[in-house]
Formats: C-alpha cells, structure tokens, sequence
C-alpha cells in the first residue's frame, strides 16, 4: 500500500510550525482514539498513520530528512518493510498529548470513559535458523519464560482511585481553578491492587513460568527480520491483553552452500582433467546431494543453474535457483612422473587459450545471473 504523505495526513501545510504540527496531530488522534471508536480497524489504521506522521514530522532531522527524499528517506525497517508504530509505543511516546490535562480527559469525561486496560509487556527471542529450514520454512518448538498470572493472587479495589485509575488534581492558575486527571500512581492505571501475594509473585501479581511455544517461520526469512506473535508475550498484571512475543531471525552459516538473496551458491572444484574430458559429479543442495554433468571442453568459471534448488520467496510465490560455479583446479604439487606427462602437452596446439566469442568475462557472467 502506498503511504500517504505526512502533512496531508495531519491536515498541514508543508511549512507548518511545531506547534501548528502538535496541534494538529492532537485533534487527527482524538478523532481516531481507540476509546472513541472501538472495535473500528479503519479507525485504529488512521490513529497509527498519523502516529507515525507525527513522529517524523515533530522531529527536526526525520522532518528534513522527508522534506528531501519522502518515505523512501525515512527507512521503515522491520518485518516486511515500512511497518507502522504499535499503539503501545504510540501511547508510551506521545502520552502527553493525551494524558495530564490534555483535552482528552475532558473529552471522554475523564475516569470511567478513558481507562485501558494495561497491555503485557513484549518479550523478545533470537532464533537461529540453518538453510534448509529458511528455505522451506520450518515449524519450530522452543521454551520462553513468560510472565504469567500467578495462581492464588486475590485483588482488592486501590482506595487511591477507587477503582477508576485516575487520580483528578486541582490547580490554581492564571485563568483560575483547573482540574487535571492523570494515571493513579498507586495502581499505575489498573485500578486494582494486590491483596494476597504468594512467594515468588511479583508486585503486579504475575510469575515467570517457562513454556515450550511452536513458532511457524516462513519459507524466505533472512537474517535480521523480526516476526511477531501476538499475545505470546507476558500476560498483563491485572488481566489486560498480553503483549507480543518478537522473534529475531539468526542466519546459522552453512557448511559448503551460500546465500545470496533466494539463490545459494555453490563452489565447486573439479580436476582439469575432468574439466577437459568430460564427467558427472554429486554436487550438494539444500535437498541433499544431486549429481550433475560437467561437458567435456567446460571453462573454469562457468555457472550452472539448478533450477528452483534455492530458498522459497518470503510470499510463497516462485523460488531462486542453486547457482554452481565451477573452477578447475590447478595442482599444486607434481611427482616427477606427473610432471613428464604435463610437459609432453605444454606445447600441444590444443592447450593453448583461445577465447574466443563464447567465451564471457567475468562481469558478463555476472549480469547474466543476478
Ligand atoms: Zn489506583
């Protein structure tokens, strides 16, 4: 999907000032707020989208940087490319634009209207993948120690906020007497505190608790890229939703085959012997050993192509080739017998190079394959 431009989203001009941008990116929030359209993804897109305007918009190098090469100055980065901000790290960043004495309480008639429930925190693994299981994708069983609600924990109503999360403060100002509503400090918003706590529970009632979690990686991942797997990560204190479990791709080296985007790569060495004459040879692959023909006559250097022998497109549509590169192989040592034979060819008319036009260059070859 095409993004659309920063400034159009927030409703600004290109010029606009910071302050005009916070403004405007207030109202676009509120407008979309989750409390005031729930259960609307439409709405929750649009909270995003302007989430993240706002983000590059109110930051002076992100902003020049748009001005100057637009989205593609802006690098996305992430699973798939251009992923948009989630609403924790919306809510954790541009709080303030909500909470304390932020139109918003007012709004939605502060206390009962805007409380969330509190989301679980993400947890965070590295998993580290061999070739063959990138190629084909793999379905993985591995133990996390999430935090969990712990059993035996009973909660009581916190008497700060009674219940509703919110503390309301007045202030005596300028203008007079204002009231501001923020985040009851007690409970950290959850309106409920902990009556009875087991050991080994922690003071927001949840224990770590180790789990065996079966993850389907997709064919074509790379090193680098992050899945996600909502509400797989700690489960929220008090009961919210869970966070996301974030699982980051290692690339384990294989032993003989290299990646090279969705192709693999392979050296292999053959005697001139063979290369002049002629032979057929087990070459590996991802799938096992395959043997192949070498023609007589073959040039160190040449590529040959099994077709469709390298690693699954990440969407499931075609895949890359395993590429061979053949390089005859010069001894290195020679017995005395080895030797005479190798000098009674020297000078044989049919020894010496003669590249002719088939013959590509390096480069050629290059183009030619990737
Ligand atoms: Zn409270």
């Amino acid at each position: 999907m095409a993004k659309r431009d920063y400034y159009e989203i927030l409703g600004v001009e290109k010029n606009a000032s910071p302050e005009e941008i916070k403004k405007a990116y207030r109202k676009v929030a509120i407008k979309y707020h989750p409390d005031k359209n729930p259960d609307d993804p439409e709405a929750e897109d649009k909270f995003k989208e302007a989430a993240e305007a706002y983000e590059v918009l109110r930051d002076q190098d992100k902003r020049q940087r748009y001005d100057r090469f637009g989205h593609a100055g802006m690098n996305g980065g992430g699973f798939g490319g251009g992923q948009s901000m989630n609403m924790e790290d919306i809510f954790s960043q541009f709080g303030d634009i909500f909470g304390g004495h932020s139109p918003f309480d007012s709004f939605f008639g502060g206390g009962g209207g805007r409380r969330r429930a509190r989301r679980g925190s993400n947890l965070r693994i590295k998993l580290k993948l061999n070739l063959e299981e990138i190629a084909h994708g793999a379905e993985k069983k591995i133990k996390v120690n999430r935090m969990v609600q712990a059993d035996g924990v009973t909660f009581k109503t916190c008497t700060t906020c009674q219940g509703t999360g919110q503390v309301r403060k007045a202030v005596n100002t300028m203008l007079g007497q204002m009231v501001s509503t923020s985040t009851c400090p007690t409970c950290n918003g959850s309106g409920k505190l902990i009556e009875n706590r087991p050991p080994g529970v922690d003071s927001s009632g949840l224990v770590p608790k180790e789990e065996v979690i079966s993850i389907k990686i997709p064919a074509g991942v790379a090193d680098g890229m992050q899945l996600s797997m909502s509400g797989k990560g700690n489960e929220a204190p008090g009961g919210g939703p869970a966070g996301d479990l974030l699982i980051l791709v290692e690339e384990k080296e294989h032993e003989t085959l290299k990646r090279e985007g969705n192709n693999v790569v392979y050296d292999l060495y053959i005697s001139f012997v063979d290369a002049a004459l002629g032979t057929s040879i087990e070459v590996p692959t991802i799938d096992g050993k395959v043997r192949i023909k070498i023609d007589p006559g073959t040039q160190s250097g040449k590529i040959l192509r099994l077709r469709g022998k390298g690693i699954t497109e990440l969407n499931g549509y075609g895949s890359g080739d395993q590429l061979i590169h053949v390089n005859v192989w010069t001894p290195k040592k020679l017995s005395a017998e080895e030797k005479n034979a190798l000098e009674t060819l020297r000078n044989s008319e049919n020894f010496q190079p003669k590249p002719g036009r088939n013959e590509k260059g390096f480069f050629e070859k290059m183009r030619e394959f990737f």
